[in-house]
């Protein structure tokens, strides 16, 4: 019997951010004011500090000034498949759901759209994934009874080592403005595994509708400069923008 509600999707949603250019813009001005931080004033608006970013300091490479931004993202409907490629992207902050303090059983699970597309390995993989939840709850049980005097915690944290791939993870993770930069020339590369894609799809989407101006270029390294990755039919449409 296969359960459908089991199959999670990917949700992401930006639940903070530092809420304003000023600080950025005061980063940058104050390198070049001799009347100090109280003498700068914001502009009119965030757009027009987005305007004197881009042309007056990231279009020079001085990217530094957007770590005094930051951005707190909750990411859900992920597999630990892809949160273990994100969290080796250091510069940022992590919480992740525990798979010790978390029962496990029935636990959701994000399908490949590969196997989505292909009826017989849809169907392998989701008795797969019903078979391996089965066992779960079966080991749990089986270690609750060997060790009665231990926690839930411990009996779960070994369980786990049946959990797959597959298993969806939930997370915050936080990333200054420069650092989110760095990390989408990678994982918005059409090389890269296509659900971290997806998730870095989804954060470029979110910061673009949110910061105005500064981050319209978020791409992959071809929209920079050049591929590192041996080209693609992508690189084309990735030309440098004006103003960067
Ligand atoms: C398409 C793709 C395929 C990949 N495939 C694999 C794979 O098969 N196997 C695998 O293991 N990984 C793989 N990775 C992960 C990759 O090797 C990196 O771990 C990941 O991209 C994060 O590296 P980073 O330099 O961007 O970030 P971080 O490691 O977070 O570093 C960020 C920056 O901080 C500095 N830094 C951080 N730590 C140090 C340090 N100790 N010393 C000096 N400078 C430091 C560097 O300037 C670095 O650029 C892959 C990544 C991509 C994008």
């Amino acid at each position: 019997m296969t359960h459908p509600d089991r199959e999670t999707s990917l949700d992401v949603r930006l639940i903070h951010w530092t809420g304003s250019l000023f600080p950025a813009y005061a980063a940058a001005r104050v390198c070049y004011s001799k009347l100090g931080v109280e003498g700068i004033a914001p502009l009119e608006s965030d757009e027009a500090m987005g305007i004197w970013l881009r042309d007056r300091v990231l279009s020079r490479g001085h990217w530094g000034i957007l770590e005094h931004l930051d951005f707190q993202f909750a990411i859900r409907g992920i597999s630990r498949a892809c949160s273990h490629q994100l969290v080796r992207h250091r510069i940022a902050s992590y919480a992740q759901q525990s798979q010790r303090y978390v029962d496990k059983a029935a636990f959701r699970y994000v399908v490949p759209e590969s196997m989505r597309q292909c009826p017989e390995a849809l169907d392998l993989f989701r008795e797969t994934m019903n078979l391996l939840g089965d066992r779960y709850e079966q080991m749990q049980q089986l270690l609750h009874q060997a060790y009665p005097d231990e926690s839930k915690e411990a009996v779960n944290q070994d369980a786990r080592f049946i959990l797959p791939n597959a298993c969806e993870t939930e997370m915050i993770m936080t990333v200054n403005g420069r650092q989110l930069l760095e990390i989408s020339r990678k994982r918005l590369c059409s090389r890269a595994q296509w659900e971290i894609r997806a998730l870095f799809e989804r954060i470029r989407d979110l910061v673009q509708a949110t910061v105005p101006v500064v981050f319209d270029n978020l791409g992959p390294d071809c929209a920079w400069d050049r591929c590192h990755e041996g080209g693609c039919a992508q690189a084309a449409r990735y030309k440098r923008q004006p103003g960067w």
